[in-house]
């Protein structure tokens, strides 16, 4: 029987009809580099830990068993990860790359994979006619949905059925959905990335990276590249991240219920212009989210009055972090022109709407009354500065 994710986030299945590591209810942190040979050609199937770990390799499968995936690889960061999907690409392969993307792929694709020779076309996958970019080059189509940060929400099958017709691979970026709300591989992307550092990890602590696929072909690449290239996740890091993903279930419906508060009490702030949360049924991306996920995250966008209502905002806050990040179980708010966005180049920037009144808010596990609370507070002490 398949098991629900709740379960599948606690107990990995594989593992359970023996007693392994003396029984230890946790995976054990297994700190060394290398691994003893009884003789030549007697390895115990650790070499070293560059390519294999026990407690790296233990998350990978639950990662792998989350996003019902094959086979899952854990890298030092999100971005590791991006960077070792690249390689995958040679000179001249054409990417079709979604022009709303976290800030940092979207670094990497301009200043690192252009430079190896790699040609993007950035387009606004969840309304444009994908098909149309088309070149006999064309080699993949990298989506993320919900997009990062204005929210849009992309038909990640109807983007498979062309990668599929077309024979090139589609890779999703689910680090905003995290797999307890939403699992690509099942609506036909090849490769799913995730910033573990996010959702999974959840707390704040800790850097990783996850690629998860269900392609024998493309899993053989990945494990050459990070043989080859070296950006695993380490040990202990590995434990964190096993440790935060306990959680993920509990975690994920407790910000996503603040975050659905959070949405509709912004709507009534007279200094509020906009609120983007694909949980709202006005939401343009609503009925593809409700079609495609489970929930709809803890990630959302709003618009202010005035950059200077934006910047006070972001300097009263004190229970609310202004920070970049998100995906844990403290609120952050982030000014994504100045933090996740800042490298992005300033007319493709104000072409997907990233301005200085835009703020984003990654919702955590407090009471939600209380985060009410401060953002009242402090759009009150807001409005009372710059308006009398
Ligand atoms: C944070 C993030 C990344 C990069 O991950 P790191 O762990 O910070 O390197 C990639 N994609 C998305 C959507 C992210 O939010």
């Amino acid at each position: 029987m398949n098991r629900n994710i709740e379960t599948k986030c606690l107990h990995f299945e594989e593992d359970e009809n023996k007693i392994t590591h003396f029984g230890a209810i946790n995976f054990p942190i297994y700190q060394t580099a290398t691994y003893a040979h009884a003789g030549v050609g007697k390895s115990a199937g650790y070499d070293y830990s560059r390519l294999q770990n026990p407690t790296k390799e233990h998350l990978e499968k639950v990662v792998a068993s989350l996003e019902n995936g094959t086979e899952g690889f854990a890298l030092s960061s999100g971005m590791a990860a991006i960077s070792l999907l690249m390689e995958l690409f040679k000179p001249e392969d054409h990417l079709i790359a979604d022009s709303d993307l976290y800030g940092g792929s979207i670094r990497l694709f301009r200043n690192v994979s252009e430079k190896n020779g790699i040609v993007f076309s950035n387009i606004d996958c969840y309304k444009e006619n994908i098909e149309e970019y088309f070149t006999e080059n064309t080699k993949a189509v990298y989506i993320e949905t919900p997009t990062n940060p204005m929210m849009h929400v992309t038909d990640i099958a109807k983007v498979a059925e062309l990668t599929k017709k077309h024979h090139i691979i589609l890779i999703v970026d689910n680090t905003f959905m995290s797999p307890y709300f939403q699992n690509p591989l099942d609506l036909g992307a090849d490769v799913v990335v995730h910033s573990g550092t996010k959702f999974l990890g959840g707390h704040n602590d800790t850097l990783a990276g996850f690629l998860v696929t269900n392609k024998p072909k493309i899993a053989e690449q990945l494990r050459f590249l990070i043989k080859t290239t070296g950006a695993g996740l380490a040990p202990f890091d590995s434990f964190l991240i096993l440790r935060g993903i306990k959680t993920l279930a509990v975690r994920m419906e407790k910000a996503q219920e603040n975050a659905l508060k959070i949405a509709h009490w912004l709507k009534h702030q007279n200094a509020v212009t906009n609120v983007i949360y694909p949980g709202l049924p006005e939401h343009s991306g609503y009925d593809i989210m409700k079609k495609q996920a489970r929930g709809f995250g803890a990630m959302l966008t709003f618009s202010v009055k005035s950059k200077a209502f934006a910047l006070s905002i972001l300097e009263k806050v004190r229970m609310i972090k202004f920070a970049e990040s998100l995906g844990g179980v403290e609120t952050l708010i982030t000014y994504p022109i100045t933090q996740t966005h800042a490298d992005v180049p300033p007319e493709i920037r104000e072409k997907n709407g990233i301005t200085e009144t835009l703020l984003r808010l990654s919702v955590g596990i407090e009471h939600a009354e209380d985060l009410i609370q401060e953002l009242e507070h402090v759009f009150q002490e807001t409005e009372r500065e710059l308006h009398g």
